[in-house]
């Protein structure tokens, strides 16, 4: 867990753990504790909205999508969450199949595309995004590298040392990467992980925290970080300004960030009140305005020229479904095969 959790605009800091009122509203005046994967800054701006639009107390606990999906399992028998609001949908997927989500069709995931939900509404899409590479123009002048283009760029030597990804295991982020080769592999998943093996002698770090590379970068700890595309926009519009968005050239999946209920949750009313809200402009208009460029799934909601266009970027398609039900068995091969996932 990367942070603790706040109570909706008063900002009640949590050390590390969720707490749970004992009524649930569906029509205000509840609470709810919220399993928050994307961005500090947007988990803090959602529950807030959401507490002071809808009467209801939103409260939540951040983590990376790997460790929410380990954290949820390991408090099955006794829920401390009641919704799970972030991507990628691969992680609820995996989380249905460790049988800790509850079906729920919202009645505004009408206006949402049949590629972003799930048709029995265990996931509902709230945005979807790229990924790709965030590399530091400097850093890449200091060692004579070129801006790497593709997958294939980044096994060249001249990178040695110099590329961080997260963890699949822990990171929903490093999860598409891997997802990425698969498909690239036509789903020979040997071959993807002959591919992280070739690319572990030019990693410096796997991080706990799938945007922590694009920070390493830029700070000029390393040369190119795997992450997020809309990750390294943010972290370019806060100020690193030598960093470089790249699309890889054979193409990457996409995340779909997706909010569901939580299985036995104390608060489930509540849940589904904020699950509905989750699904409208409004509230997946927050992203801008929190720096946060993921592409809205609702077809009403705002969309920025920081956002990715599908037209332009060779987007990879994948079963949503398939990368889920793989994710378990998938990240335990990196973790023995490749490298272990790090404690801290
Ligand atoms: N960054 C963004 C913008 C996201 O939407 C998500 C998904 O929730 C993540 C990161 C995932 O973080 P991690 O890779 O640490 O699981």
């Amino acid at each position: 867990m990367t942070t603790a959790a706040a109570l909706g605009a008063t900002a009640l800091v949590l050390a590390g753990c969720s707490s749970s009122s004992s009524s649930d509203s569906g029509g205000g005046g509840g609470s709810l504790t919220v399993l928050c994967t994307v961005q500090e800054d947007q988990c803090q701006q959602v529950m807030d909205t959401f507490s002071a639009e809808e009467g209801t107390t939103a409260r939540y606990v951040r983590m990376s999508a790997g460790e929410a999906v380990a954290r949820m399992n390991a408090s099955k028998a006794n829920p401390e969450f009641d919704v799970v609001y972030g991507g990628g949908a691969d992680n609820h997927v995996a989380s249905a199949e460790f049988g800790l989500l509850e079906p729920y069709v919202s009645p505004n995931a009408d206006v949402i595309p049949d590629e972003f939900k799930d048709p029995d509404g265990l996931w509902t899409g709230i945005y979807w995004g790229m990924f790709g590479f965030c590399a530091n123009t400097d850093v890449l002048e200091d060692i004579g590298a070129d801006l790497p283009e593709s997958w294939s760029d980044l096994l060249d030597p001249v990178f040695a040392g110099n590329i961080a990804m997260a963890h699949p295991a822990t990171s929903g982020t490093a999860y598409q990467a891997m997802w990425s080769q698969v498909e690239l592999n036509d789903g020979d998943q040997d071959a993807a992980l002959e591919y992280f093996g070739d690319l572990h002698s030019n990693i410096l770090q796997y991080t706990k925290s799938g945007s922590g590379p694009g920070q390493m970068a830029g700070r000029g700890e390393i040369a190119v970080g795997l992450i997020f595309a809309h990750d390294c926009v943010k972290f370019i519009n806060e100020g690193f300004t030598n960093l470089e968005t790249i699309y890889p050239e054979e193409g990457a999946t996409f995340e779909v960030g997706a909010v569901s209920l939580i299985k036995d949750a104390a608060h489930p009313d509540a849940a589904k009140q904020f699950i509905d809200w989750a699904l409208t402009p409004v509230a997946q208009e927050i992203g801008v305005a929190t720096g946060n460029f993921q592409v809205p799934t609702n077809p009403d909601a705002e969309v920025t020229d920081e956002m990715v266009d599908r037209d332009d970027v060779a987007v990879l398609t994948y079963d949503i479904a398939e990368a889920g039900a793989a994710r378990d068995e998938l990240t335990k091969r990196f973790d023995a095969e490749i490298a272990p996932q790090p404690k801290e």
